[in-house]
């Protein structure tokens, strides 16, 4: 088979991401009955190892259409009892990374949890169709996959479905845990859970990333953030009627998500999940109860909110790895008493960087609301404009005019 590498048009992929393949995923992995991660492993018709080596196959299916650049890898391991796993128990996550071609090392990281439960986590037997949580945010990474792979990306964008979640995030704990001792540099990550039924909106969980200087704020602007903001945009440029709701937070009470054990390891890492969730349909047995139904079913499923959900990611992962990476090392330099604002950073060297954007807004505004293209030099002077009265940040754009997240500058005081 040949594979042609096609140019890469954002809206053309978004086009070809079809509700039909959300929904044939969300229907198959519910058809292996339980997909609780303490289920049988070598029934090829029920337990979490159908639903492991089914994802195997449509993720190698999708490979063959990357012209090599796609590799699919079963990350398997053996996680020691603890809690919610009473006896060692194996673990898989299942990979698929599609190759940089120009920036390699730098990686964006989307996932969905393939494992479910019912109404209580440790029943290996009880059904857990597990539709919306998360079979929704495993078709979603799915079908950008599909469309993503035969197109040609600067940077590297890992693809996954990871087990263990609902035991205690223990698949993408390990793999993020793996991640920072190899000292990658995974400058996103986001997870889809539960992103099954909704309309137009989905919401976008991200922490603060801590308080860079309580003297000068920045507050809101730690890397999370700016990942949101990031995804807020461009969800907005090719999504303009499907609203991505910035919830800053870092999850919902009493809940986490397999975001958190990257935010541990210090990288940036948000959560997409539904407005709107039914408790009656997660982590419950299927059963009728006074008239209700209970049970994570797919006839609850919305299979073209979860194309959208998968829009949304396809959108910001593809901007992601065609722009250069976001700058280095942005300082705000605050040697001197000056009305101007003074900004410097370590100068990009990707191949397809061609100059730099200042952005700025009030510090009480939620968003960037400002932007100004200078040149190619990894300084800016912004005269009559007061560090004091604005928050300031800085990204990089293409020569395609795809734009990198921003970095915010922390104070750097230099001894004169
Ligand atoms: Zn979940």
């Amino acid at each position: 088979m040949i594979a042609l590498v096609l140019a890469v048009s954002i809206p053309q992929m978004l086009h070809q991401i079809d509700a039909r393949h959300t929904e044939k995923t969300v229907r198959t992995l519910v058809s292996f009955g339980t997909r609780n991660t303490l289920s049988t492993q070598d029934d090829p018709k029920r337990g979490i190892g159908a639903a492991r080596d089914w994802l195997y196959q449509q993720f190698q299916d999708i490979a063959k259409t990357s012209d090599g650049r796609m590799t699919v890898e079963l990350q398997t391991f053996e996680q020691q009892p603890g809690n919610r796993i009473p006896t060692a128990t194996k673990l898989t996550n299942v990979v698929a990374t599609l190759r940089g071609t120009d920036s390699p090392d730098r990686i964006y990281v989307v996932s969905g949890h393939y494992d479910s439960m019912c109404t209580s986590p440790t029943d290996a037997q009880c059904d857990a169709p597990g539709a919306d949580d998360d079979a929704s945010g495993v078709a979603a990474v799915l079908e950008s996959a599909r469309v993503m792979a035969p197109h040609k990306f600067d940077a590297t964008i890992v693809f996954m479905a990871v087990a263990g979640e609902e035991q205690g995030l223990y698949g993408s704990t390990y793999f993020a845990k793996q991640a920072k001792e190899k000292n990658w540099n995974i400058d996103a990550m986001f997870t889809n859970d539960i992103v099954g039924n909704g309309t137009n909106t989905v919401r976008l969980f991200a922490e603060s990333g801590g308080v860079i200087s309580p003297a000068a704020g920045g507050e809101n602007d730690g890397q999370s953030r700016q990942l949101a903001r990031y995804i807020v945009e461009t969800a907005h440029r090719y999504l303009p009627n499907f609203k991505v709701w910035m919830i800053w937070r870092r999850d919902r009470y009493l809940r986490s998500g397999d975001h958190v054990p990257f935010l541990d390891q210090g990288y940036p890492a948000v959560r997409f999940t539904e407005p709107n969730e039914n408790y009656h349909h997660q982590h419950q047995n299927v059963r009728v109860e006074d008239g209700v139904q209970y049970g994570d079913l797919p006839e609850f499923d919305k299979f073209a909110y979860i194309a959208n959900v998968a829009r949304v990611n396809t959108a910001a992962l593809a901007s992601m790895a065609l722009a250069p990476a976001r700058p280095k090392d942005v300082h705000i330099l605050t040697t001197r008493l000056t009305n101007d604002t003074d900004l410097e950073w370590t100068p990009n060297s990707e191949s397809n960087f061609d100059h730099y954007e200042i952005v700025w807004r009030d510090t009480t505004a939620a968003v960037w609301t400002h932007s100004k293209a200078i040149g190619r030099d990894a300084k800016y002077a912004a005269k009559d404009m007061s560090k004091d009265n604005y928050f300031f940040g800085v990204r990089a754009v293409s020569r395609d005019g795809v734009k990198s997240p921003v970095s915010y500058p922390p104070p750097l005081r230099r001894t004169p």
